[in-house]
């Protein structure tokens, strides 16, 4: 057992850990793979012997002895109670030195408590996350490892050997200790969410406003997905808008339930920033209106009850409505990904993390489903300035939308007076001109709060602390 020479290790080769192992060894990586029931053990060598050279173990003893030293473990089982049950089993066989890679998509509260009782028995725990799905397993994923820098220093170069490559660079690098990874990763998820409810809803606009065909709507993504919007997500939102439901013939998206259903990655990043206190309103609407979309008997309810009173919306001219509509999608992103950098240094100081975040969105320009080029003035914003308060604030941001913020207020105005909800647009403008106002109304919060609870005060015109005896104003 003192000869093993598999590079790395995988245990859990379901759709996710099959492609990851098929990965390292097309990389050249001799790979151990292991997974509770051997069929699926079994099927993969089988399958995939062109791939490169694996090792196939039926047991976790059998597993673990197939590794060089230090062993590289990469668990890719279901998250939750699996991953613990994987870890128990795994540990007894390790030695100090070992790494035991989590790449599932675990709660980053999790991983912290892991990395901790591993870190305790001399070993290192990397909750590192992978974004891209099967596809980005097997072809190059984004990868957000976490965990001990020593640990990365030999861990690294295999991960970023098999993640996805822009412009030569890997869309992978080493993130921060304990959860750090899992936490990025998470917040990557969040940002998922808005950028897909800004896109939903710019399609409502267009929909709505000029009557167009998913079709036609198609096109108008076509071309926005030649400019500064070019991503992954607006390339697909083009193609799958243009799709033909081959049952009907009808447009795909027109036989779609408008039921939007969620894993809880959302979810997750919008309770960490209420515990942060960080307002993040764009991820927190994307997954509010997924959850209203989904509120059936509310909506039953609801539907043909409410008064709208609206007005026919007639657009004059639809060409300038398409451009009024794309800078606000524009813009609103912006705020979004702005509010994802706040949660994520927020988190990094809370937890003594210290993330690169010009590095996150250097990582996540390929392999995931947020990849876009526009991550590269991200990365050029915190290069400026590593310690940059608001991603939003950035030279070329602050101009970006600035030079949309006309055509935003006229969007959300529109969809106002015409009953279109467009939380995450409107939100995401209420965000703009809250955090650039000069006095906010929060004087008056502050006043109340004294009144009914002597919560004290400050003053603009004095240092200190203050409080007024209200009693004698009634
Ligand atoms: P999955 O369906 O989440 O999990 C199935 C795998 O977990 C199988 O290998 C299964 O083994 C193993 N497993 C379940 N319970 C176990 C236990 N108690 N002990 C040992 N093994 C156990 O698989 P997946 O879709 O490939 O995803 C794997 C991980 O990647 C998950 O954490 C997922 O959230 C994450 N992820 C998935 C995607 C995606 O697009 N699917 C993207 C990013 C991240 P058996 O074969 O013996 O049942």
């Amino acid at each position: 057992s003192d000869l093993g020479t598999a590079h790395i290790g995988v245990t859990g080769l379901a759709v996710m850990g099959r492609n990851l192992a098929r990965n390292f060894a097309r990389h050249g990586y001799t790979v151990a793979v292991h997974n509770r029931t051997f069929a699926r053990t079994q099927s993969l060598v089988a399958e995939h012997a062109a791939d490169g050279t694996f090792v196939a173990a039926e047991s976790m003893a059998d597993f673990v002895a197939a590794l060089e030293r230090p062993r590289k473990v990469v668990i890719m089982v279901k998250a939750g109670p699996a991953t613990d049950a994987v870890i128990d089993e795994l540990v007894p066989l390790l030695e100090p030195g070992d790494i035991v890679v989590d790449a599932g998509n675990a709660h980053f509260p999790d991983t912290v408590r892991r990395e901790a009782a591993l870190r305790a028995l001399g070993l290192h725990f990397v909750g590192t996350g992978v974004s891209g799905g099967e596809e980005g397993a097997l072809n190059g994923p984004s990868i957000m490892p976490g965990g001990t820098r020593e640990s990365y220093a030999s861990l690294g170069p295999i991960l970023e050997a098999i993640s996805a490559k822009v412009d030569g660079e890997p869309c992978c690098t080493y993130v921060g200790p304990g959860g750090a990874g899992h936490f990025v990763k998470m917040v990557h998820n969040g940002i998922e969410y808005a950028d897909m409810q800004l896109i939903a809803e710019a399609y409502d606009l267009l929909r709505h406003g000029l009557g167009a065909s998913a079709g036609e709507i198609g096109e108008v993504f076509a071309a926005w997905n030649t400019g500064d919007l070019e991503s992954f997500l607006i390339e697909i939102t083009a193609d799958v808008l243009q799709h033909v439901d081959a049952a009907t013939g009808r447009p795909f998206v027109d036989v779609v339930a408008d039921a939007a259903e969620q894993k809880g990655t959302g979810r997750w990043t919008v309770q960490n920033a209420l515990d942060l206190g960080v307002p993040i309103t764009g991820i927190a609407e994307a997954t509010f209106a997924r959850a209203l979309s989904g509120s059936a008997p509310q909506r039953a309810a609801a539907r043909g009850v409410l008064p709208a009173d609206t007005v026919a919306w007639h657009v004059p001219e639809p060409g300038a409505f398409i451009e009024d509509v794309r800078l606000a999608l524009y813009a609103s992103k912006v705020v979004a990904y702005s509010q994802g950098f706040d949660q994520i240094a927020a988190a990094s100081a809370q937890f003594g993390w210290d993330i690169d975040r010009g590095a996150m969105a250097r990582i996540w320009r390929g392999g995931c489903i947020i990849r876009a080029r526009f991550l590269d003035r991200i990365t050029q914003a915190y290069a400026r300035d590593p310690e940059l308060p608001l991603l939003l604030a950035d030279p070329y941001f602050s101009g970006a939308v600035g030079n949309g913020v006309a055509a935003w207020r006229r969007v959300v105005a529109a969809a106002a007076t015409h009953g279109v909800p467009t939380p995450a647009f409107s939100s995401s403008l209420a965000y703009y001109d809250g955090v650039r106002a000069e006095r906010l109304p929060a004087n008056l919060i502050q006043a109340q709060r004294d009144f009914f609870g002597a919560h004290t005060y400050r003053r603009v015109d004095r240092e200190g602390v203050f409080h007024t005896e209200w009693s004698g104003d009634r």
